[in-house]
């Protein structure tokens, strides 16, 4: 699940993270509320206004609607209402959206930090994540923060260092040194970026995260050490442990077909090709997707229905698979081994019938236990349903739809 940067701010604040300071608003009227409370919280003056959608690269995105950006300074009081007015209902478009853009429903209101001072502030790049290669937690890094740092790793690979950390052990003194070192810092914000690196290893472990990445990590111009951004992705699995943060969840932000089926419990996933997949096993349901690919169609979706294929559920995800519109056809991939394989077929021919207005072909592999007995059920039913048992029998029929 990912999280909203003032969500992921406030759960490194509860970790001891220093952050910018900062309130979130749904209106302009209640932006500037909240930029007078932080006034007064913080004696701040500037301010930036930030739009809240899961999506990076917001300072360089546009508003289609009024051509403001994603991440604008107010530079006082008097114009917090309208540069918020100019972001929240309007669609965002970064480099991370699709062309027609996020809707910004809440903006964050926060402390401007880049105030002039005795030195010029600093922008890094830090980043705690899983390494599913090592299978260990890394803290990835560079003093090149605040842009794009997918260029810097493609033009300055050099510049992003990593630390691996071992498991047993946690995050070592040295460690935090070291990075502390590489980013070039001392005296003091050499002291408040290892004390930076030690919370935010921890709120990454305390909250069960896969990703914890702070771009930019600021060196203020008095030589603090704060996180300005928060892109936080919280593991679903262990989610259950931390109801608090399972309701920051934001729906709006979600697929929502991908929504219904996690409420039926079906594990589905949209993807952009053109042939639907219903599949027993997450396995299997892999490996489907490789047939339909081989056979030159692209999978509209991955979906596994688990280990109850009866009639209502096969229904169900006959319903959820149909509501992508680029769906041309579907496979039905269904291996009996407990549940047997007449009981799929007479549930796909139910929910068939029951459906009534599936325009779409539908191939059905049915394999294992009564394979022979669901194949003339279905050849016998006199629907548009093609059965076949073998896999390269589904793959051909694939080919022929999608040709
Ligand atoms: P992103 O573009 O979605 O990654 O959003 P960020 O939160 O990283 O903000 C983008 C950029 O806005 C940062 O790299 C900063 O350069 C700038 N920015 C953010 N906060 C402030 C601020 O308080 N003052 C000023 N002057 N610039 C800021
Ligand atoms: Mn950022």
């Amino acid at each position: 699940m990912n999280l909203h940067e003032y969500q992921g701010k406030s759960i490194l604040k509860s970790f001891g993270v220093a952050i910018q300071e900062g309130l979130v608003a749904e209106t302009a009227e209640a932006a500037y509320s909240v930029a007078e409370k932080l006034a007064v919280d913080t004696g701040t003056e500037w301010f930036v206004v930030k739009a809240q959608i899961h999506a990076g690269g917001r300072g360089k995105g546009a508003v289609i609607e009024t051509g403001s950006h994603g991440v604008v300074l107010a530079k006082g009081l008097d114009k917090v209402k309208g540069v918020a007015s100019g972001i929240l209902g309007g669609h965002l478009v970064t480099a991370q959206t699709s062309s027609e853009g996020k809707m910004v429903n809440k903006v964050l209101v926060a402390q401007d930090v880049y105030y002039p001072g005795e030195t010029e502030p600093e922008e890094y790049y830090v980043s705690v994540l899983l390494d599913r290669s090592s299978g260990k937690n890394i803290i990835m890094y560079s003093p090149e923060g605040g842009m794009d740092i997918e260029a810097v790793a493609e033009k300055t690979p050099e510049l992003i260092y990593t630390e691996t950390i071992d498991p047993g052990a946690g995050l070592q003194g040295f460690q935090a040194r070291r990075i502390a070192f590489n980013l070039g810092l001392s005296g003091q914000a050499y002291k408040q970026m290892i004390k930076f690196i030690f919370k935010l290893y921890d709120a990454y472990i305390g909250c069960d995260a896969s990703m914890f990445e702070i771009n930019p990590v600021l060196k203020t111009s008095d030589n603090k050490v704060i996180a300005v951004d928060a892109k936080v992705s919280l593991d679903d699995n262990a989610l259950f442990r931390h109801p608090v943060y399972e309701a920051m969840r934001d729906k709006t932000e979600e697929d929502p077909t991908e929504l219904e089926a996690d409420e039926i419990g079906l594990s589905y996933v949209k993807l952009d090709g053109n042939v639907g997949c219903m599949v027993n096993g997450a396995g299997l349901a892999m490996a489907t997707m490789d047939i339909i690919k081989l056979s030159g169609g692209e999978p509209a979706n991955f979906l596994d229905v688990g280990g109850t294929a009866d009639a209502s559920r096969v229904e169900q995800a006959f319903r959820i698979i149909l509501k992508d519109p680029s769906v041309k056809a579907i496979l039905v991939n269904i291996f009996g081994g407990i549940v047997r394989c007449d009981r799929v077929a007479q549930g796909v021919v139910d929910a068939y019938l029951n459906m009534g207005n599936i325009d779409v072909p539908i191939i059905v592999r049915l394999q294992g236990t009564n394979a022979t007995e669901a194949k003339k059920l279905i050849d016998e039913s006199g629907l548009k349903v093609t059965s076949v048992i073998l896999l390269q029998e589904a793959a051909d029929a694939v080919a022929a739809v999608v040709a």
